[in-house]
């Protein structure tokens, strides 16, 4: 080896056993490298470290030997840099390494989780052009790249298959799998492939370990570190992999739709919501989230156009062109139109447009304010000392809604919970489908009122209060409502889709609205003292209910178990787009529980999000080596804390001596 080449194995490698020594071998420091903090006469497991041959070498002495002894090739890190097996780079052998690979902890059997790795690849082995990560949308888009670079690598190599394929027998060969996050259609911040603001690039993956029974299939394991990944890392994580002006194109695409986003409130009305025109919305199928396509039983895939009234022009900064399409502005916006015409899917399209979409989507020029709520019902969830009385009053007995708790709330105070949470965390725009409200708490008609007397109807609709939250509170509104015609009287906009296309019948409603046989049937609201809606102040957090300990496991995107027997049911949150974001909630969790107590959730949930702008997802969550973290917003994470039921929230309302801010 020349000499610059031994000095970068000493610089990230640290003092490696060498020649795969056993027993007395182990924790040979050296002075340790810059990635290698090698305690000295650390006789355990995990003071590995050194070349990349080492490594090799070492798995092939390994074969046969029990499945513990796996345990040889953890490597000592630093957590900030990560540290260990140095790979050398073909091209420039002395120069700095193509990268190296470090795992904190190998799998201690077969069948446990697998084996954790991550992959630090030096900036100028990167070699990504310094424009290409100058910022953190940038690096956010570069990141999502490699990622997918990565992820195609894994499967176009049958990398991410079990050695077992069809075999189950047990002491048939098994894992020599290597998997990373799956990305999709979100371009999301995540922990799986991370370019830093150096432009070195930190990657995180598993590899299932290879065994036959519980030995270790050395020579098996041995390819999979001296060849497969090596291969994946060139493919996914270097510069000289990539077309230079396709990657130059995907991150200016992606930077584009978060700079459309800021224009929303720069824009002079105002919007709340951009769809530009050509986009494509609807999705191939309930299951898929990927576009719908033409064909032989789709003959109709309408692209979105904006009525004429409602089109806006927007720029594109990166593409230095301008881009049109229908501009939502603040206020009420209602959707009306017959079934099955497109009205959920412009809905939802809408309440995605929180997060960037990959070129090519059919959604990525539909952006959102980051604040946007979808609001649903949500039958049977939890309440923790919501005060829902801008919405309910009056319940039977004299149960009070200013604290309201329930372990199985009815669908209108779920919805109204809802509500109040959102504004509690200080989101200024709600979506609501009719498909999925609850109709009592949507509306009350003439009729009904005239039969139930105010005094024994605990609900103020709300439609009886949008209009106030806009005008009082500044909070906008979108709404699907198909059959319920008063919403006509307290719209700013009424969109018609027909066909799937989008019309601005405003005026026309204006028209039905002002027609005396259609009076205005809003019922008035009980009180007429205004509301201070921008004000919701936040409840307080007990963190010590929580425990850092405790085994939690994800279940699906929308299901968390978290203790022994609690189930946290999310799919009220709509706006939850991987099971990866639920990762990160669940990790967040074991975090609050460290907070002091007690703590605003408004609070923690802020401060949770800037950590992770500031420090990235894996510091901020101290995710070690977890390559399945995505960045959740901080309303799914207040969703999620609220929904738990051990949670201790406690109302900051006027019981508890606070300053009185919501007025009734
Ligand atoms: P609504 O909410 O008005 O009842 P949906 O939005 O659920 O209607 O749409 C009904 C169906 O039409 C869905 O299967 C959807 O995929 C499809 N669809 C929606 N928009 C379009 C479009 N622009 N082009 C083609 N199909 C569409
Ligand atoms: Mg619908």
């Amino acid at each position: 080896m020349s000499g610059r080449g031994a000095y970068y194995k000493a610089k990230y490698g640290g003092g490696g056993r060498g020649g795969g020594g056993r027993g007395g071998g182990r924790g040979g420091g050296r002075g340790g490298g810059k990635y290698n903090d090698n305690p000295p006469n650390n006789s355990a497991p995990g003071t590995g470290g050194g070349s990349a041959e080492t490594l090799i070498q070492q798995l092939h002495q390994l074969d046969n030997s029990q499945y513990p002894r796996y345990h040889s090739i953890e490597t000592v890190h630093q957590p900030s840099v990560g540290g260990g097996w140095v790979y050398a780079n073909r091209e420039n052998p002395a120069g700095e390494p193509l990268f190296v690979l470090s795992i904190q902890k190998t799998q201690s059997d077969p069948f446990a989780k697998p084996t954790r790795v991550r992959v630090f690849v030096p900036a100028i082995t990167a070699n990504f052009p310094p424009h290409l990560y100058q910022n953190s949308d940038r690096r956010r888009a570069l990141s999502d790249r490699c990622l997918r670079a990565f992820h195609s690598a894994c499967i176009n190599g049958g990398m991410d298959q079990a050695a077992n394929q069809g075999n189950s027998n047990w002491s048939g060969p098994k894992g020599g799998d290597v998997k990373i996050m799956q990305p999709g259609q979100n371009v999301l911040s995540q922990s799986a492939v991370h370019v830093q603001n150096d432009g070195s690039v930190l990657a995180h993956f598993t590899v299932s370990l290879p065994a036959r029974g519980r030995s270790i299939l050395g020579q098996v394991a041995a390819n999979i570190f001296g060849s497969s990944v090596p291969q994946i890392v060139r493919a996914g994580l270097l510069s000289a992999s990539f077309n230079p002006a396709a990657t130059e194109a995907y991150v200016y695409a992606v930077e584009d739709q978060a700079n459309l986003r800021r224009q929303l409130d720069a824009h002079n009305p105002p919007l709340v919501a951009f769809v530009a025109d050509g986009s494509v919305l609807p999705r191939s199928s309930g299951a898929s989230d990927t576009p719908l396509t033409v064909g032989p039983n789709e003959p109709n895939v309408v692209p979105f156009a904006s009525p004429q009234t409602m089109s806006v022009t927007l720029t594109l900064t990166n593409q230095n062109r301008t881009i049109s399409g229908m501009g939502i502005p603040e206020g009420v916006t209602v959707i009306v139109g017959g079934g099955f015409h497109g009205k959920s899917t412009l809905l939802t399209a809408i309440q995605l447009g929180v997060y960037d979409k990959i070129p090519g989507d059919g959604r990525e020029f539909i952006v959102t304010r980051p604040d946007v709520v979808k609001v649903r019902a949500e039958d049977g969830r939890q309440l923790h000392s919501v005060d829902i009385r801008p919405f309910i009053n009056n319940l039977p007995f004299g149960r009070s809604t200013a604290q309201f708790t329930s372990r199985d709330a009815s669908g209108s105070t779920s919805q109204a919970a809802n509500v109040m949470e959102a504004l509690e965390m200080g989101s200024n725009t709600l979506i609501f489908d009719e498909d999925t409200c609850a109709t009592n708490f949507m509306i009350r008609d003439a009729k009904m009122a005239a039969l139930v007397h105010a005094n024994s109807e605990p609900i103020t609709p709300f439609i009886s209060r949008v209009s106030s939250l806009y005008s009082d509170g500044r909070v906008s509104s979108i709404m699907v409502v198909g059959g319920a015609g008063d919403y006509l009287n307290v719209a700013d906009k009424v969109l018609m889709m027909s066909n799937y296309s989008c019309n601005d019948v405003t005026a026309d409603a204006k028209a039905v609205t002002s027609n005396a046989q259609f009076a205005s049937q809003v019922p008035p609201v009980a009180s007429g003292e205004p509301i201070d809606w921008s004000n919701v102040p936040s409840r307080t957090l007990n963190t010590n209910t929580f425990r850092p300990d405790w085994k939690c496991t994800v279940r699906s995107k929308e299901k968390i178990s978290y203790g022994d027997d609690i189930e946290v049911q999310l799919f009220g949150l709509e706006q939850l787009v991987a099971h990866e974001q639920t990762n990160a909630i669940l990790q967040a969790m074991h975090k609050v529980a460290k907070l002091p107590t007690p703590t605003p959730l408004r609070d923690i949930c802020d401060q949770l999000e800037a950590q992770f702008e500031s420090q990235g997802l894996l510091q901020a969550l101290d995710g070690n080596f977890d390559g399945t973290l995505a960045q959740p917003r901080k309303y799914e994470l207040a969703g999620a804390i609220s929904r738990l039921r051990l949670a201790n929230l406690i109302s900051a309302g006027p019981q508890h001596g606070n300053n009185k801010k919501v007025k009734y």
